[in-house]
């Protein structure tokens, strides 16, 4: 057969060389170790945790290294493709601190090794069909859908390995006029790999997470393109990530596979394939067995939950690099204040079966995220999210925004600061008390118990209202405290708690249970942070009315 009269029939209309395109794409030139790295998402419209796995081990190696990170758009599956996905996807990736040093971004594609979307590179891909094709390493196929699932349903029958191989490879040989006959014809057709494995052979390989691999040799004449003249996803990723000089392919291991038949594809080509790293999937336990997250199932594998459920970037972030690198959390503890971005991560850490998900881990470690930061940092992560999934809150929180700030820096900084909470959802509830359009106070429902008697609970609110109106709150702690004991005293609570505890006939109750009245007064809950703290930020005029308000619950009338 001449293959290269069937090359120049098929692809007539190719004229660069592959050697063209190696001047075009030259090597990067960057120093020794440097890892180029990419993702690739398919634009499906749903981002997941796995695409944040993969996106994270890409960008740690490359970034750590000095390297490059980019990404492209795998959009040859039209089928699956949903309008306004790439744009989706970019946003998503962005907003977990993904950064790309080029491809495919919103304003359109950057840098020197692009187009960075499939269907833009069909010439390219072209380029290379007609090389295989010229050398014997790909023919047409004019299989129907009809022909193809005979083939299967004979397969089956017989009980073989399905596709398209041995004497089911009916296009593999045939000569060239047949070829030519249907092709006046019109009759589509799709490129197939010609392959020389046989399934007797393994091939031997190393991957940087899995390790020594022995992997099956491919015997299946797979696509190479499609009908439409788009390539396969194998195909092109070996296209694309030779010209693009990528040194490390992180993906999912559901590609494990296809292995075989990309080393293959490198081969048939000439080049050398990048490195690869498989990553394991992402599980979780359900009941006492692992299983993968799945997307019908388990609406946290989808990104646009941690958002909406107000997990802060930096949290998702840290308990992902804890999840991937088992040392990040000793680390952390270690290097409380530094960003996580100086934690070495390596992929020789990372667990080749997967990982384990697990909400109640990422809670944890949300809050430490979160107690971590200052109260600006939580103040504008707060108002940003608010503002998207509660505009009644947005509006009370962002109106005096000192005033919310000093709110939320109670009990921050020092060597244990408070966690109260572990999203940003969860704020609006803790802070509720600070404002009066959200104060809602538990005494108000029927039977509140105020743990001291009602004459008292009334005295000491009617006593902390008069000292509001008169001469304001003291605005140091200890002087504030003194005051609460002696009121305290006055009525009969001990102003002393361990003095309380060794003879506690002689009181009424201590002055833990008279600061509890002016809690629930102030906060209307018995759990509040400092209330010292909260009623200076307060301020007295603020005080005097939680106090009137309670006081009118307790049967004073002013
Ligand atoms: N488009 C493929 C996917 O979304 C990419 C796999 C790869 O990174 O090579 O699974």
């Amino acid at each position: 057969m001449d293959y290269q009269k069937l090359a120049d029939m098929l692809f007539a209309d190719v004229v660069k060389t592959p050697e063209e395109l190696e001047a075009e794409f030259p090597p990067r030139g960057l120093p020794e170790g440097a890892v180029v790295s990419r993702m690739a998402p398919s634009p499906t419209g749903f981002v997941h945790l796995g695409n944040l796995v993969q996106g994270l081990t890409s960008e740690r190696m490359t970034h750590q290294s000095g390297g490059v990170l980019f990404l492209r758009v795998e959009d040859t599956d039209q089928k699956r493709e949903v309008a306004g996905a790439v744009e989706t996807l970019i946003e998503a990736l962005k907003f977990y601190d993904i950064r790309f040093d080029e491809g495919a971004s919103v304003q359109g594609d950057i840098g020197d090794y692009g187009p960075y979307r499939q269907r833009q590179r069909r010439d390219i891909y072209h380029v290379y069909a007609k090389k295989l094709t010229a050398e014997g390493k790909a023919y047409p196929c004019f299989c129907t859908e009809q022909e193809l699932s005979d083939i299967h349903a004979e397969q089956e029958k017989n009980k073989e390995n399905f596709g398209y191989y041995g004497k089911y490879a009916v296009w593999r040989d045939r000569p060239i006029e047949d070829i030519e006959r249907q092709l006046a014809e019109g009759k589509p057709w799709v490129l197939r790999f010609r392959s020389e494995g046989s399934i007797e052979n393994k091939v031997k390989f190393t991957d940087l997470i899995k390790g020594a691999l022995e992997l099956t040799e491919n015997d299946i004449d797979h696509v190479l393109l499609k009908s439409d003249g788009i390539p396969t996803y194998h195909f092109a990723h070996v296209v694309d990530d030779h010209l693009m000089r990528t040194t490390h392919v992180v993906r999912g291991d559901e590609w494990l596979p296809s292995l075989p038949f990309h080393v293959q594809l490198f081969a048939a080509l000439g080049w050398k394939p990048p490195k690869y790293l498989h990553i394991g999937p992402l599980m979780k336990m359900d009941g006492d067995s692992k299983r993968k997250l799945s997307k019908r199932k388990d609406p946290e594998l989808a990104l646009t939950f941690y958002e909406q459920a107000g997990f802060p970037v930096r949290s998702v972030y840290e308990y992902l690099l804890g999840v991937l690198n088992s040392n990040f959390e000793d680390w952390r503890r270690a290097n409380p204040d530094i960003p996580a971005t100086e934690f070495k991560f390596s992929y020789k850490k990372m667990n080749p079966a997967g990982s384990l998900f697990d909400e109640n881990k990422l809670r944890d470690v949300s809050k430490d995220v979160l107690a971590r930061m200052t109260a600006q940092e939580v103040y504008a992560l707060e108002s940003e999210w608010a503002e998207k999934y509660n505009p009644e809150f947005y509006k009370v929180f962002t109106e005096k925004p000192e005033y919310s700030q000093a709110a939320l820096s109670i009990g921050r900084g020092g060597k244990k600061p408070r966690k109260d909470f572990a999203t940003l959802a969860e704020i609006p509830a803790y802070l509720s008390f600070f404002y009066d359009e959200t104060f809602v106070p538990e005494y108000e429902q029927d039977g509140f118990d105020w743990q001291v008697s009602r004459e008292d609970a009334a005295e000491i609110v009617c006593e902390w209202q008069e000292l509001c109106a008169k001469d304001g709150m003291p605005g140091d702690g200890d002087a504030w405290f003194a005051l609460v004991k002696q009121m305290g005293e006055r009525l009969g609570y001990c102003p002393d708690t361990k003095l309380y505890r060794s003879e506690p006939e002689k009181w009424k109750g201590s002055v833990g249970d008279v600061s509890m009245v002016l809690r629930v007064a102030t906060c209307g809950r018995r759990q509040s942070p400092d209330l010292f703290s909260v009623m200076d930020i307060m301020g007295s005029e603020a005080v005097m009315k939680r106090m009137s308000r309670a006081g009118e619950k307790l049967g004073i009338r002013n």
